[in-house]
């Protein structure tokens, strides 16, 4: 379905974003990687699926470095036709207790890189007049918890960017859409159940456990894999109608 298309997915060296990357392998997608850790590791996945691929190492702190992504994808590729803005992080304290430096930083990763990287691969897609923009949001893009301000204010800002540029679009060829995921066992996550089993004193298990039962009735994590199913839809021509929605993927999390 994807062949002779490029996808470019933020922070898909890990998690979700490795997910979402081998899904549209599979359907025949050149790949552009991005993020931190074990680089060799996600290229050493994608390739085994078939297709190109290649990595770029832009800190999605900053701009420049994002700017030059976008453009090193076009020139090895010769376009953008697939973006998906996934890297993130997460830090959770009070907000008086919230650094200062922790709060910029995930601004800059998780909402700001977002509009940097849809600022410069925009044009292309309009061009082309064929794109597709999905937005890692969160069930956080939606409703808030405790501990999380950055993260929630970030999450709920990548909704509404969402919905201005796919108003902005509307017309075109070019999609823009956000995808808010509930738990998913990512290195992400299991820092919050490795914290959690550390203060209540409990099995790693039963970490879990209680995190499922705080907040996702199906007491089940959603996985990277269909999170890639979900945008393989979206890509889907069945999609060129689904614009500016905040797609839910969290076993009953914000139905409550
Ligand atoms: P993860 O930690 O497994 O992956 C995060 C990715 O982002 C990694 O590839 C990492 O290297 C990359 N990254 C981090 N900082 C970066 C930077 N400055 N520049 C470039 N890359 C950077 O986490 P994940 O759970 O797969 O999270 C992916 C996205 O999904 C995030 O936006 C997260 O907020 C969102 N999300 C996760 C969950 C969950 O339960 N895991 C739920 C909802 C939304």
């Amino acid at each position: 379905m994807l062949e002779g298309k490029t996808a470019l997915v933020t922070g898909s060296t890990s998690g979700i974003g490795l997910g979402i990357a081998c899904a549209l392998a599979r359907q025949g997608a050149r790949l552009m990687l991005n993020g931190f850790g074990d680089v060799e590791g996600a290229l050493a996945t994608v390739r085994a699926l078939g297709g190109e691929v290649d990595y770029h190492g832009a800190d999605m702190s900053k701009p420049a470095e994002i700017a030059a992504m976008v453009a090193a994808c076009e020139t090895r590729f010769g376009s953008v036709d697939v973006l998906v803005n996934n890297a993130g992080i997460q830090h959770v304290a009070l907000v008086e207790d919230f650094p200062t430096e922790r709060w910029d930083a995930i601004i800059a990763i998780n909402l700001s890189s977002a509009f940097h990287a849809m600022h410069a691969a925009l044009p292309g897609m309009k061009a082309r007049n064929w794109g597709r923009v999905l937005n890692i949001a969160s069930a956080h893009g939606l409703v808030a918890s405790a501990g999380k301000s950055a993260y929630v204010a970030a999450k709920h800002g990548i909704v509404g960017l969402t919905k201005a540029a796919a108003l902005e679009t509307a017309t075109s060829g070019v999609t823009v859409n956000a995808i808010c995921p509930g738990w998913v066992l990512t290195p992400l996550v299991q820092k919050q159940v490795d914290a959690r089993a550390a203060a209540e004193g409990v099995s790693n298990d039963e970490a879990k456990r209680r995190l499922l039962a705080d907040k996702q009735p199906s007491l089940q994590f959603t996985t990277p894999e269909e999170l890639g199913e979900l945008a393989v839809f979206l890509c889907s021509a069945a999609a060129q109608n689904v614009r500016g929605v905040a797609w839910a993927v969290d076993g009953g999390w914000v139905a409550q």
